[in-house]
């Protein structure tokens, strides 16, 4: 069985973002399908779009979704339907550095984030017309009123952040998480008030280095329930007044927020209109 859904896809490289009709399969064995409330908009959702990442186009990106269960394919055990989730990358979970417990260092990364834009196994998971376009986008591809996720990255938020609003969940589960868990992980969490000094000088006379860190090496089911917990207690200072529900305001962390605007069932006869917002 497909839903209709409504998504924003890009039909080749360079092309804008359009609202459309697409069809989502239902979860099979080990998928999780998330009415999607919210999305964080990263630069590699840009650079998908513009054709400098490599993911198949014409297709669904979108990677820091966060929303409701809707349904669960059969073995999935880690949520239920109604539960609150954030998507974040995905990972096989077999690999020896998935059992480890440093799933950002999948053998099988690239395949199941990108590069596939399908199932891991190959089948695509999006329709338009009858015919296949890429989806899976980091095991998402949340630009869209539902997602497919792997029950591996669809991770729940339960107590008081389970409460907070989906804007300040979403980008958690890519951008928020690699900062911090950067920070935390691998530079060190130094005292509060430390100010780093890093100028272009130093990096001209290799006295400093940037280094790259993927998703801030983070195993997101230990890692993101504990950054929403924070944002939860209010230990994650923000812009605007309060990180309950409440008219949407837009954290510093977050670069752009795309709402979707469709609130109607499992169709697309309530969607009317989607909206962007973008600061920062
Ligand atoms: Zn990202
Ligand atoms: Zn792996």
């Amino acid at each position: 069985m497909r839903r209709t859904i409504a998504a924003l896809t890009v039909a080749g490289a360079g092309a804008a973002f359009e609202l459309s009709e697409v069809e989502l399969d239902d979860p099979v064995d080990g998928e999780v399908l998330v009415r999607v409330e919210a999305v964080g908009m990263c630069h590699a959702d840009l650079a998908a779009r513009a054709g400098d990442f490599p993911f198949p186009l014409p297709g669904v990106v979108g990677h820091e979704g966060a929303g409701r269960v809707e349904a669960v394919g059969a073995g999935v055990t880690s949520v239920r339907p109604g539960d609150r989730v954030i998507l974040t990358f995905d990972s096989c979970g077999r690999c020896d550095r998935c059992v480890s417990g440093t799933p950002t260092q999948c053998r099988d990364f690239v395949a199941h984030n990108f590069t596939n834009g399908a199932r891991p196994g190959g089948s695509p998971t999006l329709w338009r017309a009858g015919a296949p376009i890429h989806g899976s986008f980091f095991g998402q591809s949340s630009f869209a009123t539902f997602a497919l996720a792997g029950q591996r990255n669809a991770v729940p938020v339960t107590g008081a952040a389970a409460e907070l609003a989906p804007e300040l969940l979403a980008p958690l589960g890519c951008g928020v998480q690699t900062g911090a868990g950067a920070v935390r992980g691998v530079v060190g969490v130094p005292p509060f008030g430390v100010t780093a000094a890093l100028d272009v000088a130093d990096l001209v006379n290799d006295s400093k280095h940037i280094v790259g860190i993927v998703e801030g090496a983070s195993n997101p089911p230990v890692f993101l329930p504990r950054l929403a917990g924070l944002v939860a207690s209010g230990a994650c200072r923000r812009q605007g007044s309060s990180s309950r529900r409440s008219p949407p305001t837009t954290p510093r962390w977050c670069w752009s927020i795309i709402r979707s605007a469709c609130t109607a069932g499992s169709g697309t006869s309530g969607c009317s209109s989607s909206s962007t917002t973008s600061r920062g």
